[in-house]
């Protein structure tokens, strides 16, 4: 089939290539010039595992093409793909304008004969897609695009594997009509057609309505937020209560109906969707004249958890840090990604350095995005290392804040000799055994383990 994508993010760019691995002709349509070019040659904006390659690949079976062109890419594909950002404004609603720019662009380009599916697969608040609908017949009143909704539930750091194995395919379509029934049948045979690709063949395929299925995917990712954020709170009880939280977490994680997935206390959570989709949802609740307190109060229990660590180095050094070399080990909002959108590193490191802290830092991929987020004055306080063993060489105190593989094997006797004035390991993702660091002559600060 031949199929657009608008949007070459995380989300479009991992669609594309893996569409078009299934035996379909993509063109990836983006307005960012300089990213399309660059992608053009190969090179991948943001680190992705095995999406280089699969996009290379492609190019090269010509199954895969990139463009600016969006009246060319719109012209010639049966299914179009939105896969454009929704960042959450300062209220915490949804930005929808990008949105809305490639549903107008889409009924803009397509002559009023010609059939072609819309599908939204970024994360939109309920009643988007009816909007689209509507900016289609109100931009071109006898236009046949008909608007699906196909939220997506990759997680990056393993988005190619997500894309092409998920759990469940949603698909919401209009079911507030008895018009336009033969176009809506229309439409979710072509989507179904879409994803008949060999690895998806026994994947469950849920059919609903547009505003069910956009809610699935903000319930989904605030449900995962929850779980963090109620086992921090947890976490900081146990601190308290001189209890380990890695044992409290384990054990209930034993009981199936809880399950021990996302149950890892830690600095809180980033990344470009937990926050702003909880925060969108909590924000839709209010348009609608409901007051979403348990969703507020995930994001206040998540903001509140990123001081955790940087106060208890502040508590450890009885908050004189100033001019202590200070060495952050891992950048990114989590492992295996470049992402560094609401990274809670970025406000720990901004914290230490008010507090006058000199710091050594070091991520295997991210340190170039995060060299972005801090002003001239805070980079000043920064060095951005090479490798771990820069960063922890001669520093006066290690905090692990981004639990890469790399990490987990730190050599803490090696650590003693090459940093002896370093007393103290502060594991914001608890990855490490207390008696081992201790034994090897540094005090251990974990999150809620006494
Ligand atoms: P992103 O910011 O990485 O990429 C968005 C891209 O859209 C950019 O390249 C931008 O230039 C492009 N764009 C903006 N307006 C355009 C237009 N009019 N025409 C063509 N391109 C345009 O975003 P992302 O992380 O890929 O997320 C996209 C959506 O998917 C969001 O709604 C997000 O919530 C959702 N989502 C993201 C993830 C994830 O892990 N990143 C997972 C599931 C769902």
């Amino acid at each position: 089939m031949k199929i657009a994508i608008f949007g070459t993010g995380y989300v479009g760019l991992v669609t594309g290539a893996c569409l078009a691995n299934l035996g379909h002709h993509v063109t990836c349509v983006d307005i960012d010039e300089n990213k399309i070019n660059s992608i053009k040659q190969g090179i991948i904006p943001f680190y992705e595992p095995g999406l280089p390659k699969l996009v290379k690949n492609n190019i090269q079976k010509k199954r895969l093409q990139f463009t600016t062109d969006a009246k060319t890419a719109i012209n010639e594909a049966q299914a179009i793909f939105n896969c454009v950002g929704t960042p959450g404004k300062e209220d915490g609603s949804a930005n929808l304008e990008y949105v809305f720019q490639v549903t107008k662009t889409v009924a803009v380009h397509t002559p009023s004969d010609q059939f072609k599916i819309l599908i939204n697969k970024s994360t939109v608040p309920p009643g988007t897609a009816k909007s689209c609908q509507k900016l289609i017949k109100e931009t071109n009143p006898s236009s046949q695009v008909q608007i699906l909704s196909n939220p997506e539930f990759l997680k990056e750091g393993a988005a190619v594997h997500d894309f092409t194995h998920p759990d469940r395919i949603v698909v919401g379509t209009n079911q507030t009509t008895t018009k336009n029934n033969e176009l809506i049948e229309k439409a979710k045979s072509l989507i179904r057609k879409i994803y008949l690709g060999r690895s998806r063949l026994y994947i469950p395929f849920i059919e609903t309505s547009w505003e069910t299925s956009e809610i699935i995917k903000y319930a989904s990712n605030a449900f995962l937020a929850t779980k963090i954020s109620f086992i921090n709170e947890v976490a900081n009880i146990a601190d308290i209560a001189n209890a380990d939280i890695k044992v409290i977490a384990q054990a209930m994680g034993m009981d199936y109906r809880i399950s021990s997935k996302f149950l890892g206390a830690g600095v809180g959570y980033g990344g470009s969707c937990f926050p702003k989709d909880v925060r969108a949802l909590a924000n839709t609740a209010k348009q609608f004249g409901y007051t979403a307190n348990l969703l507020t109060q995930v994001d206040l229990t998540n903001k509140a958890q990123k001081d955790v660590l940087p106060n208890k180095i502040l508590n450890y050094f009885q908050n004189k840090i100033e001019n202590k070399t200070i060495t952050v080990l891992g950048l990114s909002f989590k492992p295996k990604t470049s992402d560094m959108r609401e990274a809670p590193s970025t406000h720990i490191i901004k914290k230490l350095i008010q507090n006058g802290a000199k710091i050594k830092a070091y991520d295997p991929i991210a340190i170039e995005e995060a060299k972005h987020l801090f002003t001239e004055n805070e980079l000043q306080s920064i060095t951005f290392t090479q490798s771990q063993k820069d960063a922890t060489t001669n520093t006066e105190a290690i905090a692990l804040i981004t639990e890469w593989d790399e990490f987990r094997t730190l050599d803490f006797e090696s650590l003693k000799i090459e940093a002896p004035n370093c007393h103290v390991i502060f594991d914001g993702r608890n990855i490490y055994e207390p008696d081992q660091v201790i034994e090897a002559g540094f005090d251990y600060v974990g999150i809620g383990r006494q």
